[in-house]
């Protein structure tokens, strides 16, 4: 029927397509990261090309959030606020080792170990700057993952279904630091190692 010029698609497929090719991502930066990603915007590597070059400074506007830098404790709960404060659907890119798990300065008191203990991650895009063509393959499978995403059934998103939430707790320092630590509903930390004979 394609060949007679009859085009039979669904719903899912149209709302799919379309919000893949206009992304709106998050207007911030963190850290050196940034600055590839703003290369990203610039002409030569040209992220309109993909439709996602209108960058909002509003995360009210913003459907995607590319963490860009090293993530300090004292900015976590602004990122977390940021996240909840976007309308879904949105996602949420890591760019770089820092932001994928505290990177060189994961041994540092004032450091998270990735981002992805306190908010949903959807593309890892590694490196110590990632190249801004790896942030563009970043946003291609993003794009994959919007264009393949089911709208109904077990494997819907989460603002569709009613046993997820949309809103992460905000971590505020406490008496020794971080309450809480992670968010709990996406990350377990590591069983401790027990040793024989002690
Ligand atoms: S991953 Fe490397 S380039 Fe990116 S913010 Fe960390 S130190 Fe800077």
């Amino acid at each position: 029927m394609r060949r007679q010029g009859v085009l039979l698609t669904s719903f899912a497929e149209i709302y799919n397509w379309g919000r893949a090719n206009s992304i709106w991502p998050l207007q911030f930066g963190l850290a050196c990261c940034a600055i590839e990603m703003i290369c990203v915007a610039a002409a030569r590597f040209d992220i309109a090309r993909f439709g996602a070059e209108i960058f909002r400074a509003s995360p009210r506007q913003a459907d995607l959030m590319i963490m860009n830098g090293t993530v300090t404790k004292k900015m976590l709960p602004q990122v977390v606020r940021l996240w909840n404060q976007m309308g879904e659907p949105k996602f949420c890119i890591v760019m770089g080792a820092c932001a994928s798990s505290g990177g060189p300065f994961r041994e540092g008191y004032n450091v998270v170990k990735g981002i992805d203990r306190f908010i949903p991650v959807d593309v890892y895009v590694p490196g110590c700057p990632p190249r801004p063509e790896a942030l563009l393959h970043g946003l291609m499978e993003i794009q994959k993952k919007m264009r393949e995403e089911p709208l109904t059934g077990p494997d819907a998103p989460r603002y569709f279904r009613k046993d997820t939430t949309c809103e992460y707790p905000i971590p505020e320092f406490g008496e020794h630091d971080l309450v809480p630590p992670y968010n709990s509903e996406l990350w377990k930390p590591p069983a401790p190692i027990v040793r024989e004979g002690k």
